[in-house]
């Protein structure tokens, strides 16, 4: 029998890893703030699970034993058999550092804990916890199910039998990762954010149209998707938020949110979620 992985925080980035850690045979304890949430979190996964049996990307037999694996809860106590325990909650540091203060104190005391931060420091994260030696950064990405990779961060005081078991839990859940240095937006979204805001700025100065800059990078760099596609599906306020926090760290104009992604988003188109970003999405 495999242990128990907590997952903190059951959004869309906190059921996706959920998901696969119970496909992988761990016991999975998936909390939210309230039973409501928790629950809502709990049937949204058996949902997605439902569909991917569906499609046929998995058995029903692997489905039907992810779910009775995972456990919706809503008491940080419930966490306290976990030997990995993995914070999603919302990017907001504040919130990230007493979720994580909170989750130390309830786990056993050889845990591992986790943040899947897009953005934050891990070092200033780290200062929320005694035992900042037992402490990394697992970025996961979005959708969790379908994406390959994990950008495992180290803090300055992570030990190296955390990365260690970090890195062959990856493994197991059948994801790759890499090493990466604690630094504003890691590896990942330091390029990708430069990417998206300067596709943003080259439809500003009119140069092409959105589709002829979404086409470039499909067929010219066989990406699956443009930058101005891709930044409505990972939301305008997520893209936002991230080049705020590696502007402010950096202090490089570069990473300056372009002035159109900014007025988006201040009229409350953030892309996909909101049925308007660069494209409509309204049925
Ligand atoms: P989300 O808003 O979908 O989910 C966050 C969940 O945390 C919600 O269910 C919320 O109720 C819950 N929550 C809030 N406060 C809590 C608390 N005190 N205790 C327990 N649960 C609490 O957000 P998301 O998109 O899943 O993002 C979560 C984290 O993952 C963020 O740090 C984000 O930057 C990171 N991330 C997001 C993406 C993405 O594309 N969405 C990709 C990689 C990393």
């Amino acid at each position: 029998m495999k242990g128990t992985v907590s997952v903190i925080g059951a959004g869309t980035m906190g059921r996706g890893i959920a998901e696969v850690s119970g496909l992988a045979g761990y016991s999975v304890i998936l909390v939210d703030s309230d039973e409501k949430l928790a629950r809502l979190g709990m049937e949204r996964l058996i949902s997605n699970l439902n569909r991917e049996i569906e499609k046929g990307r998995i058995s029903k037999d692997s489905g039907d034993g992810a779910i009775s694996r995972i456990k919706p809860a809503w008491d940080i106590d419930s966490i306290n058999g976990s030997f990995l325990v993995i914070e999603a909650v919302p990017e907001d540091i504040k919130l990230k550092q007493k979720v994580l203060a909170e989750a130390e104190a309830a786990a056993r005391a050889d845990a591992i804990i986790a943040t899947n931060t897009s953005s934050i420091s891990i070092n200033a994260l780290a200062s929320a916890l005694h035992k900042k030696s037992r402490f990394l950064g697992l970025h996961f990405f979005n959708p969790v199910p379908l994406m390959k990779l994990v950008e495992i961060v180290r803090g300055m005081q992570t030990s190296d039998d955390v990365i260690s078991s970090a890195k062959a839990f990856v493994l197991d859940i059948g994801k790759t990762s890499v090493a990466v240095k604690d630094s504003p937006g890691f590896v990942s979204n330091r390029i990708l954010m430069l990417f998206i805001n300067e596709a943003i700025k080259t439809l500003e100065d009119g140069i092409a149209s959105k589709e002829d800059i979404d086409t470039v990078a499909r067929l010219g760099f066989n990406h699956p998707m443009g930058p101005l596609e891709l930044a409505d599906l990972i939301g305008l306020d997520v893209c936002m938020d991230i080049m705020n926090v590696i502007y402010l760290q950096k202090k490089d104009d570069k990473f300056k949110p372009a002035d159109m992604l900014v007025s988006l988003v201040n009229s409350g188109k953030s892309g996909r979620k909101s049925g308007e970003g660069f494209y409509s999405y309204k049925k």
